[in-house]
């Protein structure tokens, strides 16, 4: 488990765990999405200035670890968010390797 470092912890820490394949990986070689509320759907929206406000979660950019979130219904856990999930901005970005 974690040495003493929590994913809740809000200082900058370099690492995060993808919420694909459950890895812990350097921050830069992960995508932060968020959630953002649409009247019918939530969107996974890519965060790839880190910008956006709100509770994000980190991903690989790929299809697998893309595929393996979704399998585990990692999005909606991570983001807090319940109800159907529009993918497509985060799937238009993922390495199709
Ligand atoms: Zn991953």
């Amino acid at each position: 488990m974690a040495r003493g470092l929590r994913e809740t912890g809000r200082l900058d820490e370099v690492v995060r765990t993808c919420i694909g394949c459950r890895q812990r990986a350097d921050k830069t070689t992960l995508v932060r999405v968020v959630a953002v509320r649409e009247p019918t759907t939530t969107v996974v929206r890519p965060d790839s200035r880190g910008t956006l406000p709100g509770r994000g979660a980190h991903l690989h950019p790929t299809t697998r670890c893309l595929e393996l979130a979704i399998r585990r219904k990692a999005f909606g856990r991570a983001l807090r968010v319940e109800g159907p999930l529009d993918l497509s901005e985060l799937a238009g970005i993922v390495e199709t390797a």
